[in-house]
């Protein structure tokens, strides 16, 4: 019996670990491999870590949990977790395994326009983020590939930074304020379907169905609403909130006591929106293993 099961690799589970490694918790940390930074070279907006890629950065943390005795790290996928009264059976294709309590961290997917080629260039000349990587665009052309709202929040970011800023909205509408919101920041509206988003050089070509190809160094894309990595949310009948993320207090409760929930996956009620960065995934992952001991010591 475990302690504590942690589902998910990446910063938001891999933190956890540490954490309650730290307090002589007995730790699985189960990683099936697949991170949402998985195609990006380098990560930004993470003081001391800024430009590192993250794989240096599991490598680096994986290598740190390595001195904990209490911690254990299987590369492995879970395929379900059940209840049965005080304890939790985590499934893989191993057999199963018993823990007291557990952290998903297992993160969400992003769903992509459908643009052919955009699924390649994803991570690479492609992302979601303005902060994580707007700033290495700097004085460059940049693209936005979205609808209404998300367009002209994205554009509004990057126009400060990008030496021109194109929106591409596929025939979206634009209502006539937004229209003369982005006017005014001095970004173009190209409304034609697009066609493809493909690499030329290390920059991305825009195909346009009925106009010239537009190049930009990088294209930001409006991804809607996240969807969760693996079904442990459904199996456990947690509770969502709008975004399409788990409810979790500030400690990383779900609405099922012994689960907890940490990182891109968790939505915080006190956020407008969840807050998906390494850093922030980190936070999180401490404070569930925080919570988690506490509530050990209670038990
Ligand atoms: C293109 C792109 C660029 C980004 N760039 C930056 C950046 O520069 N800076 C920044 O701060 N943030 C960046 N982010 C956001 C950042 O990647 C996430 O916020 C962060 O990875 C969230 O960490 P996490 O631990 O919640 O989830 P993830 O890192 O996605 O990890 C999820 C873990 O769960 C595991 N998992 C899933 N299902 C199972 C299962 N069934 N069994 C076992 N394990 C499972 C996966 O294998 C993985 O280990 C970027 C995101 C994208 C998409």
């Amino acid at each position: 019996m475990y302690d504590v099961t942690i589902v998910g690799g990446g910063p938001a589970g891999l933190q956890a670990a540490l954490t309650l490694g730290r307090m002589h918790k007995s730790v699985l940390l189960l990683d099936s491999g697949s991170y949402r930074n998985g195609r990006v070279s380098h990560m930004h907006n993470f003081i001391t870590n800024d430009g590192m890629p993250p794989e240096k950065f599991r490598e680096q943390a994986r290598a740190e949990l390595a001195a904990y005795e209490t911690v254990e790290v299987r590369d492995e996928a879970v395929a379900t977790i059940a209840r049965e009264g005080e304890r939790f059976i985590v499934t893989t294709a191993d057999g199963d395994l018993e823990s007291r309590l557990v952290i998903l961290a297992t993160g969400v997917r992003d769903q992509l326009p459908a643009a052919p080629g955009l699924s390649e260039i994803w991570g690479e000349l492609a992302y979601g983020c303005p902060f994580c990587h707007g700033h290495e665009l700097t004085g460059r052309a940049i693209g936005v590939l979205a609808g209404p709202p998300a367009v002209l929040h994205l554009a509004a970011l990057l126009a400060p930074i990008g030496d021109s800023v194109t929106v591409f909205t596929e025939g979206a509408e634009v209502s006539v304020d937004d229209a003369a919101l982005l006017d005014g920041l001095g970004v173009s509206i190209r409304p034609e379907p697009v066609l493809g988003a493909t690499r030329a050089g290390d920059e991305v070509r825009v195909e346009l169905d009925g106009a010239d190809d537009v190049t930009v160094a990088g294209l930001f894309v409006g991804t809607g609403k996240l969807v969760q990595s693996a079904p442990f949310a459904e199996q456990l009948g947690l509770d969502l909130q709008e975004s399409g993320c788990i409810a979790v207090d500030d400690l990383g409760r779900t609405s099922l006591p012994g689960v907890y929930a940490a990182g891109d996956l968790a939505h915080r009620s006190a956020f407008p929106m969840p807050m998906a960065s390494v850093l922030a995934a980190a936070a999180a992952g401490q404070l569930a293993g925080v919570a988690c001991v506490q509530q050990l010591l209670a038990h």
